[in-house]
């Protein structure tokens, strides 16, 4: 069966941008509505200790992302456990259907769907997957116990998820492509302190091998990049950690994007190429990609479009049902 159902204000996603539009846009009184997708909360329920979230010396990421999507709520922001897998943008209103069969139009969207990790693209990772193969240290980490570990990566993500696992690992090595790391140098000075890191330069992942019967990792085989020399080294998990790439499918065929799918805004603003459709967070962020500049685009997101619904105003579905209210359902 399937729902219509009608709101002044969509928003996909439930990361920081997310949250953070639903709160600006319900204390707006527009009534949003935000669906959170396959990972509610967003990248930072991937990880512990966040220590620039202003406010918190240190909060749990998922406990910071609990209070954002409760703080939403609170402020009239109806949230729905859903996955928005197409959307028309033709034309307004929007319209956007969802994996629970539920079709929405809304007069406009704001479109907050993050990023997503990166793989190294090998057929042997492909196989380990789920299996000694993961990119996410808080989720799995604790399987690895006294084992040894390979994080490959040399940004932030990487680094933290090296610290991160040696609270499980007898050991943790850092593969890194250069002889330079991206993450920042707090996070550097603890790495090179640390007596279970050994950090091998100038590397990358040419394979991960392993038993078929139970299906498990044994070892990785990296490759040097200047000599080409091949070395294998023991270990029960692979983290790979290389970095995240914008969830953009749902547009990237619609709305202009660039460096590798991020979505176009107009400088300044969370105006996509679509007037009445805005985007905020990672989704269109190369540069910053952090919870705080997620958040602020999100609060930018949600007065861009109450600018814009002031002056374009809204459907006439919009009067013939409240977003809280199924607007009909057809079997
Ligand atoms: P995301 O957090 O990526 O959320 C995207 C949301 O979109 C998710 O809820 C997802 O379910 C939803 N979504 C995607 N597709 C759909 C769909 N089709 N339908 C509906 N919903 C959809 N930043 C910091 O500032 N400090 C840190 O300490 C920090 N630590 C990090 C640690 C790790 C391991 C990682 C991976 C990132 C870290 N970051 C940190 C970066 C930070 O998490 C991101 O910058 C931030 O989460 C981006 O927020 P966002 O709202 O744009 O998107
Ligand atoms: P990132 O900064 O893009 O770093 C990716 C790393 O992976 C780089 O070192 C890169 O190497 C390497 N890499 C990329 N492709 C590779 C490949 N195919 N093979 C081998 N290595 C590869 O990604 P990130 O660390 O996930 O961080 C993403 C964003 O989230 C950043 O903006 C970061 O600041 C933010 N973040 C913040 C925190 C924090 O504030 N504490 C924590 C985590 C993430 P090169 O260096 O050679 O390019």
């Amino acid at each position: 069966m399937t729902e219509h159902r009608h709101t002044k204000v969509l928003i996909v996603g439930s990361g920081p941008a997310g949250y953070t539009a639903g709160v600006y846009a319900a204390r707006a009184m527009l009534s949003p509505v935000l669906i959170q997708g396959l990972e509610p909360g967003g990248q930072l329920t991937t990880t512990t200790e966040v220590e620039n979230w202003p406010g918190d010396t240190e909060v749990q990421g998922p406990d910071l992302m609990v209070r954002m999507e409760a703080h939403a709520r609170a402020m009239g922001c109806e949230i729905v456990g859903d996955i928005v897998t197409s959307l028309d943008l033709s034309k307004r209103p929007f319209t956007a259907q969802t994996d629970s069969k539920t079709v929405w139009t809304a007069d406009a969207i704001i479109l907050a769907t993050g990023a997503r990790a990166k793989w190294l693209g090998l057929p042997s990772e492909e196989k380990f997957k789920g299996f000694g193969v993961s990119a996410c240290a808080t989720c799995d980490g604790f399987f690895y116990r006294g084992q040894e570990i390979v994080v490959v990566g040399g940004g932030n993500t990487a680094v933290e998820e090296a610290l991160f696992l040696t609270n499980f690992a007898s050991k943790v090595t850092l593969v890194h492509r250069r002889d330079e790391l991206r993450a920042e140098r707090i996070l550097q000075d603890r790495l090179f302190k640390h007596p279970k890191i050994e950090t091998l330069w100038f590397h990358q992942v040419e394979e991960v091998k392993g038993a078929d019967s139970p299906l498990g990792v044994e070892s990785v085989v990296v490759r040097h990049t200047k000599t080409g020399a091949l070395t294998e080294i023991p270990a029960k998990g692979v983290f790979v950690a290389i970095g995240h790439a914008p969830a953009s499918e749902l547009v990237k065929d619609v709305l202009e994007t660039h460096h590798g799918g991020y979505v176009v805004v107009e400088p300044g603003t969370t105006r996509t190429s679509i007037p009445g459709v805005f985007a905020a967070g990672d989704l269109t962020d190369h540069v910053y990609r952090q919870a705080v500049t997620s958040a602020g685009m999100g609060c930018m997101a949600a007065l861009d479009v109450e600018r814009f619904l002031a002056e374009h105003g809204t459907s006439d579905a919009d009067a013939a049902s409240s977003s809280s209210a199924p607007a009909h359902s057809e079997a």
